[in-house]
């Protein structure tokens, strides 16, 4: 499997109808499954046998989409979960608890930005900011003796700044710690943080994966790589026998490849709640089977965008990896070399003002707190996702407040070029 190529895996991966089976992956939209006997279900809550028995833990639809979410990535295991908050949430909280540390990238969506610095140090959980530019002696630095984790993004969201996904992976490990990297705007179509050392990814699957704007959904998938037991006194919650499952101890029953999501499973999903419903799921994969279809369409219609944008006298900064110009773009060519995304950020000379009057004017482009799908939308950060944040922290994460965020759909980029034109007139 391993071998086919990312487009055969976008449209085959994760489910094989056996004789006469459905060849559209059913969706399984019962809440609960039934068994013969107690001791047949009693194997499952234990553990012991691998099966369904209520959809807030696991559901076949949803198996199969994770699974070819899993082997998009490189991946040993992956679950689905109702969004991407969930899913960040999720990666982090699955090894962190009261007491652990974090050190995150400056440079990541407002959601996550939130979780992280406000509702996570609620719960006890420390953060350090780092810039994604740092170098490892600064990276070096933020680490404490409690730290647990470290957190970036790929194609940070709005910002789109490229992470160096090796050099953060190589000070994680050096500090017996995984590094788990957003992978939502380049989706593994035209990036697979595994292969760069990342050792979880997550997604949230609402934007391009799904692609069309009609689900909400997440995923975090694990590489099967990190070695817990290497670092057994970090994480207890793998390496130390769970007595809400009968003492099993996640990293030995279940090895490297499934202990990470076999808890996040168990435990998070059991408590927590936060399951993708199998009607979302279904229509998550439908997206998913034209996934490496729709990239390039969206990475050539932004490249296009963002060089006009770039030569227009009313612009004062275009932020695009693919633009030569672009302080990132020789680790977009690392990362990315068929291009990251359709997501564009601008400055308008004019500032919060000028931007505002810029997206009244569009007519394809709608304003919308979106990106990612297959219609072009934009968005003032700022005065939107961002607006929780001061302007201090506007500024660390590369958000200045006359920013405009605009997402290139799979319209013609000849329409789109004409009606961001008038506009700017
Ligand atoms: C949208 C987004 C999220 C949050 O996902 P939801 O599905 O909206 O919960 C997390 N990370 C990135 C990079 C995003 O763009």
């Amino acid at each position: 499997m391993s071998q086919q190529k990312i487009g055969t895996k976008c449209v085959q991966a994760g489910y094989t109808p056996g004789n006469g089976e459905p060849r559209q992956i059913p969706i399984i939209q019962s809440t609960t499954f039934k068994y013969d006997t107690s001791e047949d279900m009693g194997k499952l809550f234990d553990l012991e046998a691998s099966g369904y028995f209520y959809t807030r833990l696991q559901n076949p639809t949803n198996d199969h989409v994770a699974a070819k979410i899993a082997a998009l990535e490189g991946g040993t295991a992956a679950m689905l979960t109702s969004s991407g908050q969930a899913a960040n949430f999720f990666a982090l909280f699955n090894i962190c608890e009261c007491g652990s540390h974090i050190v995150a990238s400056s440079s990541i969506y407002g959601g996550t930005f939130n979780l992280i610095a406000v509702t996570m140090v609620k719960m006890g959980i420390e953060v350090t900011f780092v810039s994604p530019d740092s170098t490892e002696e600064e990276l070096n630095a933020a680490f404490k003796e409690n730290t647990r984790a470290v957190f970036g993004e790929t194609i940070a969201n709005p910002a789109l700044t490229v992470l160096d996904i090796e050099k953060f992976a190589k000070v994680a490990h050096e500090h017996g710690v995984p590094l788990i990297v957003d992978n939502t705007f380049p989706t593994p179509v035209n990036c697979r943080p595994i292969e760069w050392g990342a050792d979880i990814v997550t997604h949230s699957t609402t934007k391009y994966m799904d692609g069309h704007g009609a689900a909400v959904g997440g995923v975090v998938v694990d590489s099967g790589k990190f070695d817990w037991m290497a670092h057994a006194d970090k994480f207890p919650g793998l390496t130390q026998p769970d007595e809400s499952y009968h003492g099993i101890v996640y990293a030995e029953k279940f090895g490297k490849e499934g202990a990470f999501i076999t808890k996040c499973t168990a435990q998070l999903m059991r408590d927590f709640g936060c399951i993708q419903s199998p009607q979302n799921a279904f229509i998550l994969n439908l997206g998913l089977e034209s996934l490496h279809v729709r990239m390039p369409k969206h990475v050539e219609n932004g490249l296009a965008v963002a060089k006009f944008l770039e030569g227009h006298d009313k612009v004062a900064k275009v932020s695009y990896p693919g633009l030569e110009s672009d302080p990132y773009h020789e680790l977009a060519k690392k990362y990315l070399p068929n291009g990251g995304c359709g997501v564009v950020s601008f400055e308008l000379k004019g500032g919060r003002e000028a931007a505002e009057s810029f997206m009244k004017k569009l007519r394809l482009a709608a304003i919308e707190t979106h990106v990612a799908d297959a219609r072009t939308c934009c968005l003032n950060p700022a005065t939107s996702t961002h607006r929780q944040l001061t302007d201090e922290q506007l500024e660390a994460a590369g958000i200045p407040a006359g920013l405009v965020r605009l997402s290139c759909g799979l319209e013609d980029k000849e329409d789109l070029i004409a009606d961001i034109a008038n506009a700017l007139q």
